[in-house]
């Protein structure tokens, strides 16, 4: 049971504005009104057992990459509790094909045992799910060009291995920050910053970082410090026998129009005989100027706080079911539900829980979405990986690749 002090006696201790581990274990991270209800209701809370569902209230014109379990599972393992939840990395639109809402996760127990967790559980949800959504438009956007997570400097420090986790998740091939790499089982993946070549000048600058690529890794020249695009790529060119990439960072006041450059100095490298030299672009890219910069001949994209900063998801959490009998709030479905969804359409329907699967009106099966993670507490099988939830997830994606 969560402790009743409701921050009473509670020292913020951490050096930085964060809440640590212990600190959400504890429930300091949560709306005070849930430990405050609790406290209320006193004994009696031990004898309210609750299903309670989250569902997302918005935004509904889009399909979600659902991601954040993983901290919620971390969480409420050891609590006595069962967790039923769609698995990270499955792409569906929040509401199904009768326009009810999906419910992604559901927990049972009683409703003293986790009830305080609520903002919490909805947090890590809400936004990872947003960063992983977004990272996911940016793949489609990208086709099967390379783009990496490079936004974490925009948000707070304290959150940036679960936006790279869920950037990664979504679908981008490396992530700059170097515990969201270790987090991802990778190498961080970086490039050169105008620092070094504001430091040591652009030739020196460039040299460095050729000599410093280890084996295996694509060496990557920042091009855009000092010189005008076009020659500096020529510059590259005639400087460098072998170069993979120039990265163009070009600054908002000299972009103009960003995809004539990349045409240009497309044009200038392969006059030169330097096709192998490829463009990478970064600098407030989204879906939309991805699309438009591959068109023009980029080849690779560092993605940054489009992703980092995602729209979160509003998920709500809401009692559906009291001690076994349906009940909820006005404006909500009550009773437990499960998501069975197509293997041939990918129809989805929101069934009551007893039923686990059936025929789908194509003629395909329905099967029930939700998995169950904790039972009492305990894990019901090893968690995947980051990779192996990625893989999903790109699985997943192939089904929305016209429905951006
Ligand atoms: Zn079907």
């Amino acid at each position: 049971m969560i402790r009743s002090c409701i921050g009473i006696g509670v020292e913020i201790m951490n050096v930085f504005n964060i809440a640590d581990d212990e600190d959400i274990r504890n429930g300091l991270a949560s709306d005070v009104y849930f430990e405050r209800t609790i406290a209320a209701i006193g004994e009696r809370c031990r004898d309210l057992r609750v299903a309670m569902e989250a569902t997302v209230s918005g935004p509904l014109d889009t399909w979600i990459n659902f991601t954040g379990l993983d901290e919620v599972v971390k969480l409420l393992e050891g609590k006595d509790v069962d967790l039923y939840a769609i698995p990270e990395g499955t792409i569906l639109y929040p509401r199904d094909a009768n326009g009810m809402p999906v419910p992604f996760i559901r927990v049972e127990g009683r409703y003293c045992d986790f009830g305080a967790y609520e903002t919490a559980i909805l947090g890590f949800i809400c936004q990872a799910s947003g960063i992983s959504t977004k990272a996911s438009k940016v793949r489609l956007a990208a086709g099967n060009l390379p783009f990496f997570s490079f936004g974490i400097r925009r948000m707070h420090p304290a959150i940036s291995p679960m936006i790279d986790r869920s950037a990664y998740i979504g679908g981008a091939d490396g992530v700059s920050g170097v515990l969201g790499a270790k987090l991802i089982g990778h190498e961080p993946v970086g490039t050169m910053p105008h620092a070094l070549s504001i430091m040591l000048g652009d030739e020196d600058a460039w040299r460095l970082t050729l000599e410093n690529t280890k084996n295996g890794q694509k060496s990557v020249l920042l091009i855009d410090t000092y010189m005008d695009e076009k020659f500096a790529a020529i510059k590259v060119a005639e400087l460098f026998d072998r170069v993979d990439y120039i990265r163009l960072d070009t600054p908002s006041s000299r972009r103009g129009n960003f995809e004539a450059l990349i045409r240009e100095v497309r044009w200038e490298l392969a006059l030169r005989g330097r096709k192998d030299i490829k463009i990478m672009v970064s600098g407030g890219l989204d879906e939309n100027t991805v699309k438009k910069l591959r068109e023009a001949g980029a080849e690779a994209f560092g993605v940054g706080t489009s992703i980092s900063s995602a729209r979160p998801f509003d998920f709500a959490m809401d009692i559906v079911e009291v001690n076994g009998k349906p009940e909820t709030k006005r404006g909500k479905m009550s009773g437990r539900k499960n998501v069975l969804r197509c293997s041939a359409c990918h129809r989805v329907e929101v069934v009551p829980a007893d039923i686990q699967e059936k025929k789908c009106v194509c003629g395909g099966e329905m099967k029930n979405l939700l998995v169950k993670y904790l039972s009492h507490g305990k894990r019901t099988f090893e968690y995947p990986k980051a990779d192996e939830i990625r893989s999903r997830s790109l699985m997943e994606l192939e089904f929305f690749r016209d429905q951006q």
